[in-house]
């Protein structure tokens, strides 16, 4: 399709973010004819779109050209832009096809094998184990996509990589159509993002758009213990292999009498030795070294066992995700601001083996927070609610756990957490809510935490 693209026209990249920059270079180094463009009036997007008119590719800031969008062979979204944005609705109504940035990237990449990670959690830490795994294995790898780093400027990279572990959300699955993953991996499911979808229906229909080109020489890795990840793969065609935290017929599993994670019927690593906190990130590693052992039967060896075992034992996690930031005064601080939704915050406030005051908050996003009240109950000492969301966060609670208003200064909210704080507690920002209210992004919140716990320390 890309290449068709370049032979009948030009090609129309909407965005001019890291993953857009990226696409429109690529493109043009395929030999396209590009034209790029990004309505933001801000110095970040004129200078992109400066540097790539420096390169020879004609780009716009603060405006799109709507009449060259619609005359485009293909536009390319980046994934920032919403289906809603006047560009692509534009381009739609031209006829033209929209396809998104990984359609550039994996048209560049062709040939090079990956492993594709979606779901509702777990992405990010699944798809990072995936590349450290991959390397521990001795071979070229790289994390990609959604996690952070654009596939795009992997492809723009002089290195080619042997294998990719590659984040997909939702919305790139719904605008990749030649996604074919030599793995598919879906972490699990549980409604999220109910901001940007109208149903939770319409969400999942595109997370089943992972196999929508699968075929008899597709793999897919499943959570044996998620009814509704198990439904959506119903149909599929290819092999199947399921982890589970309980079922012991499952290729990969945790045996509780072994204490350990179990791979292939034989015992893989102790649980104790695994570096990352709490049971979900069981479930991310039985998940990751099942997708890297049935990628290749080279990986199935007991030298590759041994190697992947030992890439387990290694990774330290990202940040953000349950990351320690400080230990003062017998408090330990805990960033998981990466929490952005409620079955994400769940699992962090379970994975606390201490009191723990709970920084719950930010931009609401449609779920109720109900569901954390089980948790609350057995784990926090305080919760502070804070943000857009504090009175609705403070109206699912109340009554049920000990609760405080934070206000929307995240410097009062620290201050309260510190003044809550005795020794032997914990103090974790899981807030179940994207951070659009207070900070440009979730990376930012978590940094803001990190600075001020680390500033009392
Ligand atoms: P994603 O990329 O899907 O957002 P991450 O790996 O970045 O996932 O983790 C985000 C948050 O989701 C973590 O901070 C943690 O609270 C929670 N989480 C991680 N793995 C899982 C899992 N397997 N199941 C449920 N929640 C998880």
């Amino acid at each position: 399709m890309i290449g068709d693209a370049i032979a009948r026209g030009e090609i129309a990249v909407i965005g001019l973010g890291r993953s857009g920059t990226a696409a429109a270079r690529l493109l043009a180094r395929e030999g396209g004819r590009v034209y790029a463009s990004d309505a933001g009036g801000g110095a970040a997007v004129a200078q992109a779109a400066a540097a790539l008119r420096a390169d020879g590719i004609d780009a716009d800031a603060g405006r799109h050209d709507l009449a060259r969008i619609r005359g485009a062979a293909l536009v390319i979204a980046s994934p920032g832009v919403p289906p809603s944005a006047e560009p692509l609705g534009a381009a739609r109504e031209a006829g033209v096809r929209v396809v998104g940035e990984l359609e550039v990237a994996l048209h560049a990449l062709r040939g090079v094998p990956y492993i594709a990670i979606t779901g509702t959690n777990g992405k990010s830490t699944v798809t990072a184990l995936v590349a450290h795994l991959l390397t521990a294995l001795g071979h070229r790898a790289v994390a990609a996509g959604n996690i952070g780093r654009a596939l795009s400027d992997v492809a723009l990279s002089a290195e080619r990589p042997a294998w990719i572990a590659l984040e997909v959300s939702s919305f790139q699955l719904h605008d990749t159509p030649s996604l074919r993953p030599a793995v598919g991996v879906l972490t699990n499911l549980s409604p999220d993002h109910l901001d940007r979808y109208a149903t939770i229906d319409d969400y999942y229909a595109d997370k089943a758009l992972l196999y929508r080109n699968a075929g008899p020489a597709s793999r897919w890795v499943l959570n044996a213990d998620d009814d509704a990840a198990l439904r959506l793969a119903r149909g599929a065609a290819g092999e199947r292999w399921m982890f589970s935290r309980r079922d012991a017929s499952a290729a990969a599993h945790f045996d509780a009498a072994l204490d350990a994670l179990v791979l292939f019927d034989e015992r893989f690593v102790a649980r104790g030795s695994l570096p990352l906190l709490g049971w979900h990130n069981v479930e991310n590693v039985l998940a990751a070294a099942l997708a890297v052992s049935v990628a290749d039967a080279a990986h199935r060896t007991p030298n590759a066992r041994a190697a992947l075992a030992v890439g387990a034992a290694t990774f330290g996690g990202l940040p953000h995700r349950l990351e320690v930031v400080a230990e003062s005064h017998g408090v330990r601080w805990i960033n998981d601001s990466k929490a952005t939704n409620v079955s994400s915050a769940r699992v962090a406030i379970e994975a606390m083996d201490r009191p723990t005051i709970v920084l719950l908050g930010g931009k609401h996003k449609g779920e109720p927070y109900t569901s954390l009240i089980d948790p609350l109950v057995a784990h926090a000492k305080l919760v502070i609610a804070y943000g857009a969301a504090e009175s609705i966060v403070a109206a699912d609670l109340e009554g049920r756990v000990p609760i405080e208003r934070g206000g929307s200064s995240f410097e009062d909210v620290m201050q309260r957490a510190r003044a809550a704080a005795s020794p032997g507690d914990a103090v974790l920002l899981a807030p179940a809510c994207s951070s659009f209210d207070m900070f440009t992004n979730y990376e930012a919140r978590g940094d803001a935490f990190r600075r001020l716990a680390r500033e009392g320390a």
